[in-house]
């Protein structure tokens, strides 16, 4: 993982910080969080103020036109609407040690026991759940999200390792989405509840892949891909809710979280405006 990974940039006139390639505005240089915009980028090095604060600024070697670009393309507008310049120099924040301040020997020990995260798994984008959703998704399985495992890898101290949520194993995304013993409720009530044959996911790649697998076509198979990442989404919000709230988790709860956010998004998001609340909830839904 190159060094420059490790610092962030706090952005002042944008005159320093490179826009796709630097860290800046989320965990990960946009360049990773949208590889098939950066691949349309005319100036892959370009610094943020030549992309922010201007109005339309895009320089695209073809205008963006598939779905995934067009779905990277409306994450890219919300985050650049979210940044203001301001006339004070750009700032590097140093990531490898807790108290920001740049030591050599941390940059030797993050050398060491970084992973390799050289991936080139393309995630399928489920298009009626909301980006959130969706960045959520592919942040997991590139394991990039804060789970107790990856922060203790990156040297953080303090950090419980075992998981939130059943107090046994360490807290992977591996672990929190596949073997737990609430995610497994999860699935097993999912499957009831939409007719699906039960499954056993052994990788959270098994999991996003799963829909494909369990003899669905159209648009159940969209269908049930969505409640599987919304799924996700919602057990990562217990998890969040018990750690950071102290909030009990319940799996009814989380249960019936899925079935109402889902019953909301699938009705407005896909097309599907004439299901009634209680057709959902008996999954009759074609
Ligand atoms: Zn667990």
């Amino acid at each position: 993982m190159p060094l420059r990974r490790f610092f962030k940039g706090v952005v002042g006139d944008g005159e320093c910080i490179a826009f796709w390639l630097d860290l800046w505005v989320c965990n990960e240089p946009l360049k990773d969080l949208c590889p098939n915009l950066f691949r349309l980028e005319k100036d892959k090095k370009c610094r943020v103020k030549c992309r922010v604060g201007l109005g339309e600024v895009w320089k695209w070697s073809s205008m963006p036109a598939s779905e995934t670009e067009m779905a990277e393309l409306d994450f890219l507008d919300s985050v650049v609407e979210s940044v203001n310049l301001e006339g004070r120099r750009d700032k590097w924040q140093w990531l490898g040690d807790m108290s920001g301040e740049f030591k050599v020997c941390s940059v030797r020990r993050l050398i060491y026991s970084e992973l390799d995260y050289s991936n080139n798994y393309v995630l399928k984008w489920c298009k009626w759940l909301p980006i959130k959703c969706n960045v959520f998704i592919w942040q997991a399985e590139m394991s990039k999200i804060p789970t107790s495992d990856a922060l203790r890898r990156r040297n953080m101290v303090g950090v419980e390792g075992s998981c939130a949520l059943c107090g046994e194993g360490s807290e992977s995304v591996e672990h929190l989405f596949t073997n737990c013993w609430v995610a497994m409720r999860v699935w097993n009530h999912i499957c009831s509840w939409t007719r699906v044959q039960h499954f056993f996911a052994f990788s959270f790649r098994d999991l996003i892949e799963v829909h494909k697998h369990v003899g669905l076509k159209g648009k159940a198979k969209k269908v049930f891909q969505g409640i599987i990442f919304l799924s996700c989404w919602v057990i990562w919000r217990a998890r969040n809710k018990l750690k950071f709230e102290g909030k009990q988790v319940k799996i009814e709860e989380v249960i019936s979280d899925i079935k109402s956010i889902g019953f909301l998004w699938v009705r407005s998001r896909a097309k599907f405006s004439n299901l009634s609340c209680s057709n959902w909830c008996k999954y009759d839904i074609v």
